[in-house]
């Protein structure tokens, strides 16, 4: 059964039930208070004429004449002897010759019973005469519940009707409500299915109801989950082909040179020089994903110490110099004394790989400076250059693995590149607590900036500090 279904049914079966127990409970009332006035009525004629009765000398009733008796005109009445003798009865019933309740004709106490005589539906109130407790006879008074009845049924009639329409209208309203509500639901499953069926992660679900409504909520989050999917399988996709291209240049050039020193039947240095340089590059590439694998999980072994920044960065633009061998201009920009708990060889890799980059995409004659500061309380490492900058709908990607920008895909100048450098500089700065900004115009250049926490006291490593 639908949800759909189920609402309506719950609903509609919890309003009818609640009716139901509402009009049972007004139905009784109302019928007690009609029968106990009638009650009354009856009780009270019932005592008159106890009060009117005599014995005579003989021992035998007395019976006041009933129009002497300031009776109800719809009251009625019949005295029975003992010996089931009728000894008086009033005018309206002349002519009935039965006991209005036959069921209480021997009552040894005053009772109320119903009774039906031909059509008539009677209340009786049965009392029986006695005289220093002896028992002479019945009197019978009675009652037409006509009105009673006919009460009943109309009050009947209008709660079953009164039902009927309300769970109609309850049934029809949480019907159309859900049927609302719920139809955005109808278009989330259908894409589901339509991205399972099309394998198509770049679709959407369309909502036009208010976005901060729970159904909004829900396609919100849909949607984000979808971006957040369809950039992982992009980024795997990617992965697969960087990886294929990556060790495809490699294994073909060792490839090529195994069979040329095959040829040959002796060993070459330049050919054993090449294969030794691919395998150096296979294994960085592989140490470079494990390491990436563990920074990222946040279990990377870190060996944390008091760091002097400002020694580190000298230390970095000292091999900047050496690795750049004067192509391009490297310097010092801002410089202040910076102390940070952390791993030395780690941030100096996080560095390496900010000004191996600034080296990559720099060309010759260009220009980058280093610095470092300190704000707020944390340390602020600066790798600038005047390279050609990376366009802005590229920027929130660098960082995620395997990215590498278009140009950076064709132009890379020495093919070390593969697309980690960036993701893991990312996670040894989040595993130091810190984080990674970046800001660059096309044509003027890039500034990453590395922020740290500021050493305050000890270098305990602090779990929530350094595995985020
Ligand atoms: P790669 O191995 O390709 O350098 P990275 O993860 O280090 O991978 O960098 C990701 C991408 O960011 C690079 O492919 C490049 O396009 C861009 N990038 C990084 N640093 C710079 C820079 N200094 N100037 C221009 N582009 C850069």
């Amino acid at each position: 059964m639908s949800f759909r279904a189920r609402m309506t049914l719950l609903y509609t079966s919890l309003v009818g039930g609640i009716l139901l127990l509402f009009g049972v409970v007004i139905y009784q009332l109302i019928s007690n208070t009609l029968i106990d006035q009638v009650d009354d009525i009856l009780a009270q004629t019932a005592q008159e004429i106890v009060d009117n009765t005599q014995v005579n000398a003989l021992g035998e009733l007395v019976i006041p004449a009933s129009p002497n008796l300031d009776l109800a005109t719809n009251v009625y009445i019949q005295v029975w002897s003992r010996d089931r003798v009728l000894r008086s009865i009033s005018a309206n019933i002349r002519s009935l010759e039965q006991p209005l309740d036959i069921n209480n004709l021997n009552a040894v106490q005053p009772v109320f019973d119903d009774s039906i005589i031909g059509n008539a539906h009677l209340r009786v109130f049965s009392v029986p005469l006695t005289i220093s407790s002896r028992s002479i006879g019945t009197l019978q008074v009675a009652a037409s519940l006509a009105l009673v009845d006919a009460t009943q049924k109309q009050l009947l009639t209008t709660m079953i009707i009164g039902v009927v329409i309300s769970m109609t209208i309850a049934g029809l309203a949480v019907s159309i409500t859900t049927y609302r509500s719920l139809a955005p639901l109808g278009s989330v499953t259908e894409t589901a299915l339509q991205i399972t069926r099309a394998d198509d992660l770049s679709r959407r679900i369309p909502y036009r109801g208010p976005a901060d409504d729970e159904i909004g909520q829900l396609i919100l989050a849909f949607n984000q989950t979808l971006s957040r999917l369809e950039n992982l399988f992009n980024t795997q996709r990617r992965f697969v082909a960087d990886v294929g291209h990556e060790l495809r240049t490699p294994l073909t050039v060792i490839k090529g040179n195994a069979t040329l020193l095959r040829r040959m039947g002796c060993a070459d240095d330049e050919a054993l020089d090449s294969i030794e340089n691919e395998v150096d590059r296979l294994t960085r590439m592989v140490s470079d994903l494990l390491l990436l694998a563990q920074a990222e999980s946040g279990k990377l072994s870190l060996d944390i110490r008091c760091v002097e920044l400002d020694e580190l960065l000298l230390e970095v633009l000292k091999q900047t110099k050496v690795l750049t061998q004067g192509r391009i201009k490297c310097s010092l920009g801002d410089f202040d004394q910076v102390q940070v708990c952390g791993d030395r060889d780690r941030l100096k890799q996080v560095l390496l790989n900010l000004v191996g980059n600034a080296i990559k995409y720099t060309p010759n004659g260009g220009e980058i400076v280093v610095g470092l500061g300190k704000m707020n309380d944390q340390a602020q490492l600066t790798v600038t250059d005047n390279g050609p900058g990376i366009p802005e709908e590229e920027l929130p990607h660098i960082f995620e693995r395997f990215y590498r920008t278009e140009k950076a895909r064709t132009r890379s100048r020495d093919g070390k590149g593969y697309g980690l450098g960036l993701s893991i500089a990312y996670w040894i700065t989040r595993n130091h607590g810190g984080h990674i900004d970046v800001e660059s115009k096309i044509g003027e250049g890039t500034t990453f900036t590395v922020w740290l926490p500021v050493k305050t006291n000890g270098c305990e490593q602090s779990p929530e500090m350094f595995n985020e």
